[in-house]
């Protein structure tokens, strides 16, 4: 079995080795040295400042969107949310359930978001934008620097869900002036589900999570924050998962976050350009290195079942509308390019009788 999935990914030999060990207890010194070493490679690989601050979140990413929103924001608020898909989505639903007050750009599916499209909400006092940088259900990726300039011009604040960005395509939170980033364990990072993350400017920790009731006790920021001084979290985190991430960050810190990325680009430009070759269509906008959907319309879900069962290659299946329509191949974690050449005559052989 193979995974092109988005998350659970294939994982590394020494992630599983790692996974496989005794777990420490971890309220030590030695804990809390490996966890601020985490924060600080963590912000490395991202270009964050080292006044940046880190937590930590035993949750799926989904815990993590929803911790930003409620540390930052409250109903006084107006956001703005870019939604191109279930994740754009999900930012909306998580302002919906909390009364955080915001308004949407919807994109529908094939549409590409350009900066002429933001440009039409200027000047509406916006006080942030919520950005998934890649759209997962599409494989969008927005174009992050247009959007920096947007927050930049309107005096907003940049909340940048990253989660399956990160590793893929070039993230730079001070460059691009992030205020929260959002990443999380399963996506690039190859890791098992489970532990997710936010990295916070300094000026959104002192003007709005220090000010802010986040009315959570579990999600709370400024406990996780203060906890972190110390290298500690305030609950029982998934220690797993954290030492697994020590190793990883470790290991993407010597091979450099920006050789990752490249890698991952040549593997999805090559896998791109065969699929074309052999008569495959992909969408027009622009891809994320994570993912390339392939246009399949109407036997996506008969391509994914086929893959699976008769030859144990998963890929990811969409759902609700588009799951006729299209099929997505991941490019994160332990994937090479003979498992591309296998998934590539697979499709071809199904295709032929589909
Ligand atoms: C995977 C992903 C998430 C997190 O989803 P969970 O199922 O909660 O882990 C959030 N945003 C994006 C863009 C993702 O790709």
């Amino acid at each position: 079995m193979k995974l092109f999935t988005v998350g659970p990914v294939e994982m590394f030999p020494e992630t599983l080795e790692i996974s496989g060990r005794q777990l420490p207890y971890f309220r030590t010194p030695e804990f809390s040295e490996i966890m601020l070493e985490n924060e600080r490679l963590l912000k490395e690989s991202v270009g964050a400042p080292t006044e940046a601050k880190t937590v930590f979140l035993t949750a799926s990413g989904t815990g993590a969107m929803e911790a930003a929103v409620i540390n930052c924001f409250t109903e006084a608020d107006k956001l703005l949310i870019i939604n191109g898909g279930s994740f754009g989505q999900r930012f909306s639903d998580i302002c919906r359930i909390h009364r955080i007050p915001y308004d949407e750009i919807k994109l529908p599916f094939g549409d590409t978001l350009t900066a002429k499209r933001m440009a039409e909400a200027d000047g509406q006092g916006y006080s942030a934008l919520l950005v998934n940088l890649h759209e997962t259900s599409a494989g969008q990726l927005y174009d992050i620097a247009m959007l920096s300039e947007f927050c930049q011009r309107n005096h907003m604040y940049l909340i940048v869900d990253a989660i399956s960005a990160y590793g893929a395509d070039e993230i730079d939170f001070e460059k691009y002036n992030v205020d929260v980033l959002i990443l999380s364990s399963q996506k690039a990072l190859a890791l098992s589900p489970g532990i997710s993350m936010a990295v916070i400017s300094a000026r959104m920790y002192e003007e709005r999570v220090l000010k802010t009731d986040s009315g959570s006790l579990y999600l709370d920021f400024k406990e996780h924050i203060a906890n972190m001084t110390r290298g500690q979290t305030p609950f029982t985190p998934a220690v797993g998962i954290l030492l697994e991430l020590h190793h990883r960050l470790k290991q993407i810190q010597s091979q450099g976050i920006l050789q990752m990325n490249k890698e991952m680009q040549s593997l999805a430009e090559r896998f791109r350009e065969q699929l074309q070759q052999k008569g495959f269509t992909i969408p027009a906008y622009p891809l994320s290195n994570a993912l390339t959907p392939v246009l399949l319309k109407p036997h996506a879900r008969e391509m994914y079942e086929a893959l699976k069962e008769e030859y144990g290659l998963i890929v990811t299946p969409n759902g609700g509308s588009l799951a006729d329509t299209v099929i997505r191949i991941g490019h994160l974690g332990n994937v090479k390019w003979q498992d591309y050449e296998e998934l590539l005559a697979a499709m071809v052989q199904i295709r032929e009788r589909l």
